[in-house]
């Protein structure tokens, strides 16, 4: 299977970055394993930061190295290292897949924000650089965020592992924080679409063929609703209100409800008009194959032990992660903006749908670190003097949550 993004191998104009970032991080991790000791109000001291330095000689805390000098700085150490505890994130697996020898891989900047991204080698975790705004925004947002995955295991928000800042001398300061990679997954992703409930501006200028596996896609380029078993169906409406309320709570917007789609069969594949993506992802066979078979039966006995998922104990498949569900064609693109409109389907848009497909989904919610601040205010202010302002991205929290959950209503419905 091809990886996404290019490895960051010697003569990158990254290569420096990446190193250091792996010396810092097998500093930070290695520095203080497991817990050793509860939490604090103190730990969440926003000046709870430290700086070490990196001389390539080496010191008495840090190892020699080929790259010039830096400083490394952790925020809030011990309650990242309380949080990768609480996620069964393992010190030592965390602590390879950063800093193993397999290199890193940057991802071709998918935001519009001008974030680097890297991947680890074994596709679980992400490294996005922030800037200075979303280091603060994260810090202060730090203490109930904490409380919110410690109340809700089954959470859709962003898992962080780590936040960070390495300056070489005389460089600039690069900010980064660790996440869990949403579609860190056996089955292979066919479609992801990145969806905030917005129109304006909310679709990918490109041809059909230009579309494969890798293109995020956006809400007017969505074209099924999801059906899901209704237990997953209330769970999921449930948490995405917690979690709309925290966000709202902490006055965040902008943020995504990012979706990987694994199509499960293709006999009706042809229907849904994805024959064209699955056979060119050489995919085609494994539908035939054991190893798919296997993770079929996998899936329908864990189905039949949803109840005791849903309350329980690890289960292997959680909310956001291995969910399965059905996919249904519903709209044309270009019906969909009166489908918005409209405000949401109608019973006569249902009765046209063509085509339904076996899928496992993958989602989550991520960009969580915009806060509605000066410049938001301003887009909003200047973007609805050309459209709808209800259409555009940049709205209140308190809308955005809104209009964001009565999405999610409209593309997720419950198994009849
Ligand atoms: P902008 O602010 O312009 O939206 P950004 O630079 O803040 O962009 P994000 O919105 O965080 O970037 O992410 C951009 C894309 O990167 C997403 O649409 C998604 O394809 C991918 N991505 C981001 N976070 C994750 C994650 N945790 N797991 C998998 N993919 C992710
Ligand atoms: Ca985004
Ligand atoms: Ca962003």
């Amino acid at each position: 299977v091809r990886k996404p993004g290019q490895a960051i191998s010697k003569g990158h104009k990254n290569y420096d970055l990446m190193l250091n970032l792996q010396l810092g991080i097998r500093y930070s991790v290695g520095k203080n394993g497991s817990p050793a000791r509860e939490l604090q109000q103190s730990d969440f001291d926003p000046k709870e930061k430290f700086w070490t330095r990196f001389p390539p000689e080496g010191s008495k805390m840090t190892p020699p190295h080929q790259s010039a000098e830096f400083r490394w700085k952790d925020y809030c150490p011990v309650v990242f290292r309380h949080l990768r505890k609480l996620f069964q994130i393992d010190p030592a697996d965390y602590m390879l897949a950063i800093c193993g020898s397999d290199a890193l891989r940057e991802l071709s900047s998918p935001g519009k924000s001008g974030s680097f991204f890297y991947l680890t080698h074994d596709d679980r975790f992400i490294i996005k650089t922030v800037k200075k705004s979303e280091v603060k925004v994260l810090i202060r947002m730090l203490p109930s965020y904490y409380w919110h995955f410690s109340q809700y295991e089954n959470s859709l928000v962003t898992k962080f592992f780590g936040l960070h800042c390495v300056k070489p001398i005389g460089g600039q300061k690069t900010r980064f924080v660790v996440m869990g990679n949403l579609f860190c997954s056996e089955y292979q992703i066919h479609r992801r679409f990145d969806l905030k409930g917005s129109s304006h501006g909310r679709t990918i200028d490109k041809p059909d063929d230009e579309i494969d596996e890798t293109t995020t896609l956006k809400d007017l380029d969505l074209n099924f609703v999801f059906r899901l078993q209704s237990n997953w169906f209330q769970e999921l409406i449930k948490q995405i209100n917690r979690d709309c309320k925290f966000l709202e709570e902490e006055r965040i917007m902008d943020y995504s409800l990012l979706v990987g789609v694994h199509f499960r069969e293709d006999n009706n594949c042809e229907k849904l008009g994805l024959s064209p993506y699955l056979l060119r992802s050489g995919k085609k066979d494994s539908f035939q194959n054991e190893k798919f078979m296997r993770e079929c039966r996998f899936l329908e006995a864990e189905l039949q032990n949803m109840d005791r998922i849903i309350s329980g104990r690890k289960p292997l498949i959680r909310l956001g992660a291995n969910t399965p569900a059905r996919a249904e064609r519903m709209v044309r693109r270009s019906d969909f903006d009166q489908y918005m409109m409209q405000g949401g389907l109608s019973h006569r848009t249902h009765s046209r749908s063509r085509g339904t497909c076996e899928v496992v989904l993958y989602f989550g919610i991520i960009d969580i670190l915009q806060d509605y601040d000066i410049s938001k205010k301003i887009e909003h202010a200047y973007k609805s003097l050309q459209v709808d302002s209800t259409s555009i991205s940049a709205v209140d929290p308190k809308l955005y949550s809104k209009r964001f959950r009565d999405f999610i209503g409209r593309i997720f419905i419950k198994e009849r």
